[in-house]
């Protein structure tokens, strides 16, 4: 049995009270996976701040970027860490290293549920549209060969 969304339905749907983070949500709701970029150094960060953490720049505009990724560092949740999460368990959640960014690193769920990757692995964003809720973003392992001779 797969329950049909990554976590129950019932989970507290994210609820940011900084302008920012509000920002960046706003853009996950319409599907958009995004970044900051700084109008004066063209420095980019996540999570979204109110300065550039380079030059402390006030101008930020957001960088929409294709979802794609390198999983940095990964672990795997065997325990529930709530009675919702028992049918959910083993679940993945990983920093992601975001394609066309300055090394920005988002923290996501990789999925599927059971999958067991590897630091290195490249993942895709899957947007979640659950019946109830917010759209989410999980990330999808896709097909590449990291192991073996190396190739060529
Ligand atoms: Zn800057």
């Amino acid at each position: 049995m797969h329950p049909p969304t990554y976590f129950p339905s019932t989970m507290p749907a994210p609820d940011p009270k900084d302008p920012h983070d509000r920002e960046f949500w706003a853009h996950i709701a319409q599907s958009q996976l995004v970044v900051q970029r700084c109008t004066r150094c063209s420095h980019m960060q996540h999570p979204p701040l109110a300065i550039c953490e380079s030059c402390q720049g006030g101008e930020l505009h957001w960088k929409t970027l294709d979802g794609t990724g390198t999983i940095f560092t990964f672990t795997v949740v065997h325990h529930p860490p709530s009675p919702e999460l028992t049918a959910y368990v083993p679940y993945v959640i990983a920093l992601i290293e975001l394609d066309g960014t300055d090394r920005c690193r988002m923290v996501g769920n990789v999925s599927p549920r059971d999958a067991r990757p590897r630091i290195g692995d490249r993942v895709a964003v899957r947007w979640e549209h659950a019946v109830t809720g917010p759209v989410l973003p999980r990330f999808e392992l896709t097909p590449t060969h990291t192991s073996g001779s190396g190739g060529a």
